[in-house]
């Protein structure tokens, strides 16, 4: 008779391949699913009855900022509670890995922590304090492009890395895939970055080739009114280094570009045929980061989240900070710095476009660690289930849920992760699809999702009845 730890029984499977549902049972044995199909006469230490639940692959954030999160709160109950099982950590250009001690952190680097988090030289030794401390779901690290930058140019970003430096970076980035990290992520539209010009992410994209499975995602140059021009840079900087690129967070910022999803796609479809592209979207139509003049549009429409030199700022509107202050809103940016905010500027149908683009992932780019943060960091996954797939019927349960598995594992190179299959590792969540929903809102959101009932990360209980269980067998995930 076969046997095995656990069997989760007479469950909705949806594998994470996009293929319809189908009821089966699912058996865990040594960290892997070891069956799918009929194992009524299978024995089993402990038997869940998932009767009526949907059991699928435990979903993939693709956009994170989790790297130093990992080691401050390692069980990522922001992610687990989602039913996240595998986070991809050093998106936008800034890592909390590979970066010399003491090196400065101009924003958005500070996005990740301070100078107690950035310790960690190499990816090796970054690794090796996640092993150490434990981590509640598996997690795999892009380089970023911007501390490369800091760490060949110092506080001297304003220019292109002249050819010793951008040597000085090519062999970072090599010594960083060598060590494990699975690609290369660049923040085109932040300080540190914004001198970089073309040819040096071609240069670095061009490492990636040694690495078969190696991505370049990138945080464009321009969201907003050369949203066009910077998804051409995108295809071309990868057609040029023969590199995967991911595009992050796709949008269309700001009211005159809305709409202009159709036209981006459109490109993104026509590149498609030559070359590997994808992106990653959230499901808000507000965006959040560092608060900087450059993101500034209407001061009505941004809400800061923090603010280390005037905190009792946060939840405060920037339009009634500045007049509080009597000041402009420019100027009120200046005294709220270091400082994250929230910016309303999407377009719901752009939004609605890019998230059932066939090669659109779900990716939070939830940021962590601050008070307020923006709601996407607890509630991305849920909230696709319940507003996009079973209140508006945009996505089919197993289009969405591919979105977030089977699809991300096959875009990052996750080899057997995001699909309930034999083999494959016993990443799996349990939820129930009439209730699956995001509770995190704009004032309130650090809020656990409702209707996420049970997850597993290598086929260990992580997450039950809305609770982290403490048991931490994520993995750092190599290609
Ligand atoms: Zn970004």
């Amino acid at each position: 008779m076969e046997r095995a730890e656990l069997v989760i029984e007479g469950a909705r499977v949806i594998d994470g391949s996009g293929a319809p549902e189908r009821r089966a049972d699912v058996a865990v044995e040594a960290e892997r699913i070891a069956a799918v199909g009929e194992l009524a006469g299978w024995r089993a230490n402990e038997r869940i009855d998932a009767a009526g639940l949907v059991l699928a692959p435990g979903f993939i954030d693709v956009h994170t900022h989790d790297d130093g999160a990992l080691l401050r709160t390692p069980d990522l109950p922001f992610k687990l509670s989602q039913g996240v099982t595998t986070v991809i950590a050093g998106n936008c250009g800034i890592s909390l890995a590979p970066l010399p001690e003491g090196a400065p952190l101009p924003a958005p680097l500070n996005l990740l922590g301070g100078p107690d988090d950035f310790r960690y030289p190499t990816v090796e030794s970054y690794r090796r304090a996640l092993g150490a401390a434990g981590h509640g779901v598996n997690v795999a690290l892009l380089v970023g492009h911007s501390c490369l930058r800091v760490a060949a140019l110092g506080e001297d970003l304003e220019r292109a890395a002249p050819p010793g430096a951008l040597t000085a970076m090519q062999v970072a980035l090599e010594l960083a895939l060598d060590q494990g990290a699975i690609g290369l992520s660049s923040g085109l539209d932040y300080p540190p970055a914004l001198a970089a010009p073309p040819e040096e992410l071609v240069a670095l994209a061009s490492v990636l080739r040694g690495h078969a499975r190696a991505v370049y995602t990138t945080h464009m140059r321009d969201e907003s009114d050369g949203v066009v021009e910077s998804v051409r840079e995108t295809l071309e900087t990868g057609r040029q280094a023969g590199a995967r690129v991911v595009i992050s967070h796709h949008k269309c910022a700001g009211p005159k570009n809305f709409g202009r999803s159709v036209e981006t796609l459109a490109m993104i479809d026509a590149a498609r045929r030559h070359q590997p592209v994808a992106l990653d979207v959230y499901p808000y139509t507000a965006s959040s980061t560092a608060l900087l003049p450059r993101f500034l549009r209407d001061p009505a429409m941004v809400l800061v989240s923090w603010s280390d030199s005037h905190p009792e700022a946060g939840g405060r509107r920037l339009d009634a900070i500045a007049a509080d202050w009597g000041c402009s809103p420019l100027e009120a940016i200046e005294r709220l710095d270091p400082a994250g905010a929230v910016y309303f500027q999407m377009d719901e149908d752009d939004l609605r476009r890019i998230l059932a683009h066939p090669a659109a992932m779900v990716g939070s780019d939830g940021l962590p660690g601050r008070r307020l943060p923006h709601p996407r960091l607890w509630g991305s996954f849920p909230r696709v289930l319940a507003r996009y797939v079973r209140e508006q019927g945009l996505l089919d349960l197993p289009t969405a849920v591919h979105k977030m598995t089977g699809l991300s594992a096959e875009t990052f190179g996750l080899e057997g992760r995001g699909l309930v299959r034999e083999g494959h590792a016993a990443d799996l969540v349990l939820f129930d699809p009439e209730t699956v929903a995001d509770r995190a809102g704009f004032e309130d959101p650090e809020q656990p999702a409702a209707g996420i009932a049970r997850v597993f990360v290598n086929g260990v209980e992580a997450w039950r009845d809305g609770q982290a269980t403490g048991r931490r067998a994520g993995r750092f995930l190599t290609h």
